[in-house]
């Protein structure tokens, strides 16, 4: 068993489960008008971003988690022009959007603070995808922005802190129905919509808000080390098109074309992460599609 010896930092999942990191180092602690942000170096996943306690993203495991989060839905998509991200701060999302031809992509965070220290520290995340001149970033609250915005987007993406503080407008039947008259027809949102094991609740919530509005609601997974109990769920809702019915076929010609790499996500990957297991499926009330 090794030594528990240095610096740890742990994060606190609930009152009887935490995750723990040994440190090589403490980068940056501060509070922003938001929240608690702190940039850690680990021994184990290289450098982490954490808000108010809670790891949202680290240098060795972000690609599973900005992968799953993008290109399900992106490679659904047939011509995604417009793209909108709300949160996302750390530019993973945004670099993962970026690499399909989308005319623009707008990410919408709140905390200026976040993407600062993120293209600072973090640029091996972003790949520098905030400088890209199809990249819009807008700090604000991404509902308020919603409201305002009179052009439509092909996808919305919402990769925010968990619903708590200003994150639980998100993930409310309000702002979906907002983003489902802000989608054109062919249109997409996916949202990350927490841990299976730890967050039941909230992966309901999210695919039951979502139901009631989208034709088409699906929930998917991945296992993202870093984050609570691993197993991750990403909730999606359609206006028209079914991701786990697209042909494969289709889906690879589309990779071809848009010329997309990935360590992650494959056409494999994909089909599985649509799969469920029993207990989520029930709790879903076993009807995981339209
Ligand atoms: N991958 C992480 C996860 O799954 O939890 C999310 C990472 S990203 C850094 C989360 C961002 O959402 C934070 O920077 C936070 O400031 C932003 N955020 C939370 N609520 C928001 C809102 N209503 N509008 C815009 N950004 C928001």
């Amino acid at each position: 068993m090794p030594e528990k010896k240095g610096l740890w930092q742990t994060e606190y999942i609930n009152t009887d489960y935490g995750q723990t990191y040994r440190l090589k180092r403490k980068i940056v602690s501060e509070k922003s008008p938001y929240q608690k942000i702190e940039l850690v170096e680990t021994f184990e996943f290289g450098k982490m971003l954490l808000l108010d306690g809670a790891v949202q993203t680290s240098e060795k495991d972000e690609f599973i988690y900005h992968e799953m989060l993008v290109h399900p839905a992106l490679l659904t998509h047939p011509k995604p022009n417009r793209v909108l991200i709300i949160g996302g701060g750390d530019g993973g999302a945004l670099r993962r959007v970026l690499e399909h031809p989308v005319e623009e992509a707008i990410l919408v965070e709140m905390d200026q603070k976040v993407v600062e220290l993120s293209k600072v520290y973090l640029s091996s995340i972003s790949n520098y995808a905030f400088d890209n001149k199809r990249a819009t970033i807008i700090i604000d609250d991404g509902f308020s922005f919603l409201k305002r915005e009179k052009k439509k987007f092909d996808l919305i993406i919402v990769d925010s802190t968990d619903p708590v503080g200003k994150a639980t407008v998100l993930f409310s039947k309000d702002f979906y129905q907002l983003a489902f008259s802000s989608l054109n027809e062919e249109g997409m949102i996916v949202t990350q919509s927490g841990s299976v094991f730890y967050q039941l609740d909230e992966v309901r919530q999210t695919f039951f808000n979502l139901k009631k509005i989208f034709p088409y609601a699906y929930v998917y997974l991945a296992s993202v080390p870093t984050y609570p109990g691993s197993l991750w769920s990403f909730t999606l809702g359609s206006k028209l098109h079914l991701p786990p019915l697209i042909p494969l076929s289709v889906k690879k010609e589309r990779m071809i074309k848009r010329k997309i790499k990935t360590r992650y996500y494959n056409l494999e990957v994909d089909l599985a992460a649509f799969a469920l297991p029993t207990f989520l499926k029930e709790a879903l009330g076993e009807t995981n599609s339209s």
